[in-house]
């Protein structure tokens, strides 16, 4: 059974892709909570950073790399934040592994 985020790369549900390559794409985050909120998320499954291993290390890194790329895009010269939730204590909604990118504003530290 495709996750949701397979379903949107193949076109199956709606979203507003904003890049794609052979091993990622990134979206706008259908709720955003910044005026920057895009998810970079790998084409090839991950549930979560707790089930990685290390025939995963390329794809984690070329997400983190193409975030930063994102972020140039968007014009987040004063900074932004990639945030993996992982698990239920973290928040995880969705089992298929994804960095969201958030930018646009001045972010609190601690996170919630
Ligand atoms: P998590 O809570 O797993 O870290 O993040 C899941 C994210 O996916 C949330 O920020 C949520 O708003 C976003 N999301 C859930 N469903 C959809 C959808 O159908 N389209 C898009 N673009 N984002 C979604």
């Amino acid at each position: 059974m495709k996750t949701l985020f397979q379903k949107i790369a193949d076109r199956e549900i709606p979203s507003k892709m904003v890049y794609e390559d052979d091993i990622c794409f990134a979206i706008e985050d259908i709720n955003p909570q910044a005026p920057v909120h895009i998810l970079v998320i790998p084409k090839r499954v991950i549930a979560r950073l707790s089930s990685a291993t290390d025939s995963d290390a390329g794809t984690l890194g070329h997400l983190l790399v193409v975030a930063g790329k994102v972020a140039a895009e968007r014009g987040l010269s004063g900074g932004f934040r990639t945030v993996i939730n992982s698990g239920p204590d973290a928040g995880e909604t969705v089992p298929h592994l994804h960095v969201h990118l958030i930018g646009g504003r001045k972010l609190a530290w601690p996170p919630g």
